[in-house]
């Protein structure tokens, strides 16, 4: 059986983050139906899982089970509802346990490619599933299960290897540089 990445709402976006999201929801698919994707995960486990009380077989059944908070009245395993806004801050979006929706910073996203969307998409999913990151903890589950989707994908789309974070600065830091030199 196929777990099905469904995007359920994309609001405030325009056509083009729309399409760019449905893409990368589509490689985010392709992942996590790949057998080869949990083989690489079960290897680089130790590092990521060990304080969850988790193995990676029971690990990967809730993840593909798309048991969250959403309750299911579609033919989708993991859901996908968002919401995109605007902010100079380098934040590239949240999710709150209250709520079905993701917010998505427009700013930062614009420098995304699809592999770095997908990673994000895992990410958030991985928190509607309860996991979480105390701060920005990067050896958290869902920041290394997003790094694994979004670096397996650059690596089969031939994508560069990096991510283009853009922030467009805000005018008193930017002041702040000028005086620095
Ligand atoms: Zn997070």
């Amino acid at each position: 059986m196929i777990t099905k990445v469904g995007i359920i709402k994309i609001t405030d976006a325009t056509e083009c983050e729309k399409k760019a999201f449905i893409l990368a929801a589509e490689e985010f698919e392709k992942e996590i139906n790949n057998p080869k994707f949990w083989e690489e995960l079960r290897m680089i486990y130790p590092q990521w899982l060990y304080n969850n009380n988790l193995n990676t077989a029971a690990f990967k059944r809730l993840f593909l089970s798309g048991r969250d908070k959403f309750e299911t009245k579609d033919d989708f395993h993991i859901r996908i509802n968002v919401t995109f806004y605007y902010s100079r801050k380098s934040v590239v979006g949240a999710t709150y346990p209250s709520t079905w929706f993701t917010w998505v910073n427009r700013n930062i996203f614009k420098g995304f490619d699809v592999a770095d969307i997908a990673g994000n998409q895992a990410h958030e999913y991985l928190h509607n599933l309860a996991f979480s990151h105390p701060g920005a903890n990067k050896q958290s589950v869902p920041y290394q299960f997003g790094y694994l989707i979004r670096d397996r994908i650059k690596k089969r789309l031939k994508l560069s290897p990096e991510t283009k974070v853009k922030v467009k600065r805000s005018f008193w830091s930017r002041i702040k540089r000028i005086f620095k030199g």
